[in-house]
């Protein structure tokens, strides 16, 4: 496809980013965002286009989701200016009226439920799922981070493994290049997968980390106290 050809072309975005656009642009996912320089703010925007994905950027129109926090707003504000670099969200048609959002953004980026809720602080109530192996490239394909996750149990949030493994599948019957570009990219953040089973199997045995995935923060002190004399 003519268009995907053009998108794996562009320098200026990262592969987790171009398959976000091309997840979006399938309807799997609502919205999405990424941040560029100037001088490439056109040809991104050109692609947006092509994909028929509606855009705004942080210049000129401001910024357009509501965040939940009057500081996140001016974070991603500063940033936007700091850096020099244009912030432009994308979304589906369905989307378009977003400035009305007046929830989560995570909605906008089409986050599940409970990791969202996780986020905002309420005690985890989303689903587990238990695997008989390392959910690399599952995880590798998301954008949020889980409302549970056990590497050295293999559990994890339920919706966050299916979601991964529905953007995998759509990224790689789309492009298998782009498939193996985002593994290559994300390849780094896994390498030490064994030490952190290691890590996680310690705190849960000095009972840090508790089986329902929350760090113990009482027992947490009182470690640190304790190894601080
Ligand atoms: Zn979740």
């Amino acid at each position: 496809m003519v268009i995907i050809e053009d998108l794996l072309k562009l320098v200026s975005l990262t592969p987790k980013d171009k398959a976000n656009i091309l997840l979006t642009a399938k309807g799997v996912k609502p919205g999405g965002d990424f941040s560029v320089r100037e001088k490439a703010v056109s040809e991104v925007k050109n692609i947006l286009s092509e994909f028929n994905l509606h855009f705004r950027d942080s210049r000129g129109n401001g910024i357009l989701i509501k965040f939940p926090e009057d500081i996140n707003r001016a974070k991603v504000k500063e940033f936007a200016t700091e850096s020099n670099a244009y912030y432009i969200f994308y979304f589906t048609k369905e989307f378009s009226n977003f400035e009305l959002l007046d929830e989560n953004p995570g909605k906008f980026y089409g986050y599940p439920e409970c990791c969202i809720r996780k986020f905002e602080g309420d005690a985890y109530e989303g689903e587990t799922i238990t695997l008989n192996y390392d959910p690399i490239e599952e995880l590798s394909f998301i954008y949020h981070a889980p409302c549970f996750q056990n590497f050295s149990r293999r559990k994890f949030c339920m919706k966050s493994i299916l979601l991964g493994r529905l953007y995998r599948d759509v990224v790689k019957s789309e492009s298998k290049a782009l498939y193996h570009a985002v593994l290559e990219e994300e390849k780094e953040q896994w390498k030490n997968i064994n030490e952190l089973k290691k890590l996680e199997r310690k705190l849960e045995k000095a009972g840090i980390l508790e089986e329902s995935g929350f760090i113990n923060f009482k027992r947490l002190k009182k470690t640190i106290s304790v190894s601080l004399g």
